[in-house]
């Protein structure tokens, strides 16, 4: 087993005296900067002026420049999108960074990808909670916290592995427990978890059940509460308790069916097909056509959003989702808030 690391093993001290620049303010860039302050840390944020800018000054935080902020800190955490860091890093981040300073990430694409190639002689390391960011803030003021890794890529302080601790209890995820992985772990892992299962997968399978339905003459309204809306029940229990836990709660019928058709569902092939979707991550193919499409302005990106939008389970979820107004819940208001 990995270890996990708890706020007893973790020496607070790292942090103290230090000032932590939270670059951006959005889904993480709220929680951290929040949580680390009533943790007793010193922060700064740094935006650039519109929405964010202004939540941020209304939540009580000095709200600068990126450049001022990241200028004026020891700990500079980047919380932008991860397609803006490298040209937000160029112009405001890279000059003010100097020896003895560290620069922090939340994800390590940019690192892992040399999109960003931090100078020799700072810090860098990254600490990933494993939830969303109105997550992350939610569980620290009610007195948890959620899951993060933590991941060293530079050490030049000898001090490196305990600053990223530090952080991680201050934004409360050492109340739940922290792992150490690296930047290529972290960034080859999540990637993938996003595209074959957590989000590619599961938005595809749910499409494929539900036009399978549809296509064989049953209503939409039916497919739709079978293969989307039905869901949520489902992971709660595999959340709570495991995929024995989620069985244990459903009917023997409907275990039995998962026993099986699952596995001729999701067979050999889907697989293969993960594994040649993981090479592409491994071998850089992902990264680089993710990045060409952004400095084309995403052209691909947005068209198949667009045609994924007026897909046929968009239009009857939109109606059936009217008749269900207790479906929103709080993570629906969190996103509108802007801390998504
Ligand atoms: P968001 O999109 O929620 O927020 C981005 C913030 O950056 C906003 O405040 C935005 O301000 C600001 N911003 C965008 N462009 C610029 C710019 N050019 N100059 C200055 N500020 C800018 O990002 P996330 O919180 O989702 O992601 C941040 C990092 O955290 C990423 O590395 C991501 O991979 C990682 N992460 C995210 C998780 C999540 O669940 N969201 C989970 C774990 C890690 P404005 O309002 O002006 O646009
Ligand atoms: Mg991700
Ligand atoms: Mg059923």
């Amino acid at each position: 087993m990995a270890k996990v690391y708890y706020n007893g093993d973790v020496n607070d001290g790292a942090l103290a005296g230090k000032r932590v620049a939270v670059i951006g303010y959005g889904s993480q860039g709220h929680a951290h900067a929040l949580n680390l302050k009533e943790s007793g840390v010193e922060v700064v944020v740094g935006v650039r002026k519109g929405a964010s800018f202004d939540k941020a000054a209304a939540d009580g935080h000095v709200v600068v420049s990126v450049e001022e902020a990241a200028s004026s800190a020891d700990v500079v955490m980047v919380l932008l999108p991860d397609e803006q860091q490298q040209k937000v890093y160029e112009a405001e981040i890279r000059h003010t960074l100097s020896p003895g300073k560290a620069l922090v990430f939340a994800h390590g694409f940019n690192i892992h990808f040399h999109q960003v190639q931090p100078p020799k002689d700072v810090d860098v390391f990254l600490v990933a909670p494993k939830g969303p960011g109105h997550l992350v803030r939610r569980t620290f003021t009610e007195g948890a916290g959620v899951p993060a890794l933590f991941a060293v890529y530079q050490d030049v302080s000898g001090n490196a592995r305990e600053l990223a601790l530090a952080y991680a209890k201050a934004i409360g995820s050492a109340r739940a427990g922290v792992l150490e992985t690296t930047f290529q772990e972290e960034t080859e892992t999540d990637l993938f978890g996003e595209q074959a299962v957590l989000c590619g997968g599961l938005t595809s399978l749910v499409k494929a059940g539900f036009e399978t339905l549809t296509e064989a003459g049953y209503q939409p309204e039916v497919a739709y509460f079978e293969c989307l809306h039905e869901l949520k029940l489902i992971v709660d229990l595999m959340y709570e308790d495991g995929l024995s836990g989620m069985r244990y709660s459903i009917s023997d019928t409907a275990q039995w069916g998962d026993f099986v058709s699952g596995p001729r569902v999701i067979d050999d092939r889907v697989k293969q097909s993960m594994k040649e979707v993981l090479a592409d991550i491994q071998n850089g193919k992902f990264a680089k056509e993710w990045i060409l499409e952004n400095q084309a302005n995403r052209p691909q990106f947005l068209a198949i959003n667009n045609r994924e939008g007026k897909h046929q389970i968009e239009q009857v979820g939109e109606e059936l989702r009217k008749m269900m107004p207790f479906v929103k819940q709080k993570s629906r208001e969190a996103v509108a808030s802007g801390a998504k």
